[in-house]
This record gives structure tokens, C-alpha cells and sequence, in this order.
């Protein structure tokens, strides 16, 4: 088997997760890009707070993870990469590629559904945008998502090392395209050919319904790009921007329980597919002669 790494995964996501998290704590104080409004003891406390039900609630509902399956396919022969025996390096770029476009398409998928967002919709009632921001999930969401990423290593048959290197990047790009730091416009536009930015996902977290469902992306720009959901700014400027949605605005509403409970408050319009849009398609159905007129914004 490949896998000196695999004998050290536990020590491997936890060092690289608390060293990305200090590394990027560090260079929000050292060059924020946003002002900070919110006493950070209290979102960290409560965002951490959610990042330790997550781990367990995952780990007690399932008996075996993304990695450990993808060692059992291995050994079994399940999965396409596994049938059609693809040699390590294809498999490897091809895996991480399919994971990547995988949680692209879920994200997609948790903003559409009415009751998908309002799991999802927890992680956008962060009222900052920083690194803890990144972690901040609801643990059903976190189920549904290694739910997916099961039936996806199931069916690719990844090599067991691409999907720990690719939860490991995932992990590392969500806290640093979530952070608040500056980084020059130049440099910016050059990273986000290969990797999603703050800037860019920023975007992601503005509480103009049309912003928030842009820039989908994780790790890779790409989908978004190739896919139609891509937004380079936000209208009203990364300073000046607001973060969040509508519905949760106060501080108790970034305490843990709150969020443990915000599923089940309120309707889940605004968002998804089928809310009730205010505003009129841009382009006229063809054939839709009698629709009423189209009203420039
Ligand atoms: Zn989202």
C-alpha cells in the first residue's frame, strides 16, 4: 500500500489543522481586511464549540470514514479507479478533481433545496467573516456531506491517500479562504487562477441573496468559472459589504445552542429555488409572450 501517511492521519489532520488556524489567526491581527465589530472570544468560543459536536457526531454515526472506505475499496476492488486498475498518479488527479467538483455541486445543492439550506444556511449567519467562520457547520449538514463523500469514494474507488490529501486541503482552504486578511489585489487575482481567495468567497457570505448564491468553490476556482456561479466582487465593496442573511442578526443568535437550533426557526425563503423572487427573470421565456413585461433593474 502507498501509505506512510495513512499510518499518521490522525497527527497529520490535527497538526495541520491547528497550525492553519494559528498561522491565520495570526495574520488577521497582523493584516485584517475587514473591521472587526464582534468580540472574537465570543464567535471563536462558539464556533470551536461547533467544530468539537462535529467531530463527534461524525465519528459516533459512522462506523468508517471517507479514508477508511476508500482502504476497504482498495483492497476489495470496488469503484471505477479500482476496476479499471488506473495507474496511482491519474487516479490521484482524477479522485481529488471528482471530490473537489462532488462538494462543489453539494454546496450548490445546499443553497437550492429548502430544507438543505436551512441547514446550510447556519454557516452563512456568521455576522464576520473570519478563519472560524470556515469551520462553522451544522453537524447535519457535516452527516449529509460525509454521507455524499461516501457514496462518491464508493463509487470512484480513490486512492485512500487522495482522499485524505484532499479532506486535509479541504480543511486548510476553508479556513483560509474564510479569513480575514488582506491580501494585495495583484497577488489576489493571481492565486484565484488556482485556489479560491478570501476575496473571492467573501462574496459568497454578502447578504445580497444574488452574491451569496456565487462562488461556490472550496478549494478549486474552477467550477465556478466553468459552471456559471462566478462573481468576482462584491457591488458594494469588501469594507463596506454586510455578512450574513437576513434572518439571525443579533449576538445571542452566535451562541452554540442557537445555532444548534436555527434549522427549525423561521421559513427558508429568500434563498432557495423556489422562493419568492421579488424581481423578474432577466431574459423572457421564449414563447412566454403573455408574461408580464420584463422591468429593468
Ligand atoms: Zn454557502
Amino acid at each position: 500500500m502507498s501509505d506512510p501517511l495513512l499510518g499518521h492521519e490522525p497527527w497529520i489532520r490535527l497538526g495541520l489543522f491547528v497550525g492553519i488556524l494559528a498561522v491565520m489567526a495570526t495574520w488577521e491581527v497582523a493584516a485584517p481586511r475587514r473591521r472587526r465589530d464582534i468580540s472574537r472570544l465570543l464567535r471563536w468560543t462558539n464556533n470551536l464549540g461547533i467544530v468539537v459536536i462535529d467531530t463527534i457526531v461524525v465519528r459516533l454515526t459512522f462506523p468508517v470514514l471517507a479514508v477508511g472506505l476508500a482502504l476497504i475499496a482498495e483492497e476489495r476492488g470496488w469503484g471505477l479507479m479500482n476496476v479499471i486498475g488506473a495507474p496511482m498518479w491519474l487516479a490521484f488527479i482524477i479522485s481529488v478533481l471528482a471530490l473537489d467538483l462532488a462538494i462543489y455541486l453539494q454546496h450548490v445543492m445546499f443553497h437550492a433545496v429548502p430544507a438543505l439550506w436551512r441547514l446550510h444556511r447556519m454557516h452563512h449567519a456568521d455576522l464576520e467573516f473570519d478563519v472560524s467562520t470556515g469551520l462553522r457547520f451544522h453537524p447535519v449538514e457535516i452527516l449529509l456531506s460525509m454521507g455524499l463523500k461516501l457514496g462518491v469514494v464508493a463509487a470512484l474507488g480513490p486512492p485512500a491517500v487522495a482522499v485524505l490529501v484532499f479532506e486535509v486541503l479541504l480543511n486548510a482552504t476553508s479556513m483560509f479562504n474564510h479569513s480575514n486578511i488582506r491580501i494585495p489585489a495583484q497577488v489576489d487575482r493571481a492565486l484565484r487562477l488556482i485556489v479560491v481567495t478570501p476575496d473571492m468567497h467573501r462574496v459568497h457570505h454578502s447578504i445580497h441573496p444574488s452574491e451569496t448564491n456565487s462562488n461556490f468553490g472550496f478549494n478549486l476556482p474552477w467550477w465556478d468559472r466553468l459552471l456559471g456561479t462566478y462573481r468576482a466582487q462584491p457591488r458594494e465593496g469588501h469594507e463596506a459589504m454586510t455578512i450574513g442573511i437576513e434572518q439571525f442578526r443579533t449576538i445571542r443568535d452566535l451562541w452554540l445552542d442557537r445555532m444548534l437550533i436555527q434549522p427549525l426557526h423561521g421559513s427558508a425563503s429568500g434563498y432557495p429555488i423556489n422562493r419568492d423572487r421579488g424581481d423578474p427573470p432577466s431574459t423572457p421565456l421564449k414563447g412566454a409572450k403573455h408574461e408580464s413585461p420584463v422591468h429593468p433593474e
